[in-house]
């Protein structure tokens, strides 16, 4: 998806259209908000429209020119992107591959000495830094310079999900637009025009927090059932069909940070179930009657204490490199049909 318009942007695009006609485009832009909302979609567009030789008049690239021609193709002279070296290509909300790879120093001085050349078409200089979260510090350190004394013409669009985890010196100097997940009346017609089969795309948008790209990616059929799949094995091991060691086996595989979202996710919905049975506000509609099932077997004492388990298994995941197999066995000897096989647990941990 290049610069493609989504119907959510157009107030923020409006808006941002509105200072640059008015010749008050700040330097720099720093784009926020949940992922799969399009803030890199949103990026891309300001920036071809900006390059563009004949924009339309709400400041659109026309596709046709020179400039155009050379955006799409990776190759504009006044246009670069920064991302982390070892980043795995792939939409803004696909989770990386190596989680410690991050924006470096050296990539940030290059883009200095790119912004402080003439502009080769006379037009603007450009620089997307996405996610700009993975700025290594002494890279953020590196670019304060470049903030606070941006060249002319020059406009630096920082793309992050996550901007607490940039310095606060970064986010200070940068003006802030805030993407928010859309209200369902824009969100599921366009959703329902790209899908196809059986899938609801209310009930997408539901497990994807209302991000409609994100919800767009769960119905790959491949995300899909690997979410089937676990919620298979969740349901196991509840059960005692099978022991820890074998739900960890399956837990640990593909992307662990997105299936430890899921697992917080359904047991959000198991409290709010436990709260109000008929609640409507579930992340995971779709899953209602058997979400029902385990909420019935379980105290709500007991179901926000795994729910606190869960978020603090995917922060131990997550940010630091452990051995993710044995804290999913631990996790999962906390499922109802497991309470006695810590001790099974504990073998392991001594052996
Ligand atoms: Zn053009």
């Amino acid at each position: 998806m290049s610069g493609e318009p989504l119907p959510w942007h157009e107030d923020l695009w409006r808006q941002l259209q509105q200072r640059q006609a008015a010749g008050r485009l700040p330097h720099a832009l720093l784009l926020t908000g949940p992922a799969g909302l399009g803030k890199g979609v949103f990026a891309r567009r300001l920036a071809q429209g900006l390059l563009c030789e004949s924009p339309d008049a709400q400041g659109n690239a026309c596709s046709h020119c020179r400039a155009c021609h050379l955006f799409q193709a990776g190759s504009h002279p006044d246009y670069t992107v920064i991302r982390p070296e070892e980043e795995h290509k792939g939409i803004e909300h696909s989770s990386p591959k190596k989680k410690s790879s991050v924006i470096k120093i050296d990539q940030i001085r290059d883009f200095c000495v790119f912004l402080g050349y003439t502009s080769q078409y006379g037009g603007y200089k450009i620089v997307l830094l996405e996610p700009a979260d993975r700025l290594h510090t002494n890279a953020a350190n590196s670019l304060l310079k470049t903030l606070e004394e941006p060249p002319a013409n020059s406009l630096l669009l920082l793309v992050t999900a996550q901007p607490a985890r940039l310095p606060a010196t970064v986010r200070s100097r940068c003006q802030v637009i805030r993407f928010k997940p859309p209200s369902p009346k824009v969100a599921v017609p366009w959703l329902a025009s790209r899908l196809s089969g059986k899938l609801e795309p209310a009930a997408l948008l539901n497990v994807a927090s209302g991000a409609p790209l994100a919800a767009l990616a769960y119905a790959g059929e491949e995300r899909w059932h690997r979410r089937q799949e676990l919620m298979g094995s969740y349901e196991q091991v509840i059960v005692g069909q099978i022991d820890p060691i074998q739900a960890a086996e399956t837990w640990v595989q593909g992307d662990l940070a997105e299936n430890l979202r899921w697992l917080i996710s359904w047991h959000t919905d198991l409290i709010r179930l436990k709260m109000s049975p008929d609640s409507t506000h579930l992340n995971n509609p779709d899953l209602r009657p058997v979400l029902r099932d385990w909420m019935a077997q379980q105290s709500p004492l007991r179901l926000f204490e795994r729910l606190d388990a869960a978020i603090h298994l995917h922060a131990l995941c997550v940010l630091t490199q452990t051995n993710t197999q044995l804290l999913l066995e631990v996790f999962f000897s906390g499922s109802p049909a497991n309470d006695e096989s810590n001790i099974f647990v504990n073998k392991r941990i001594q052996g």
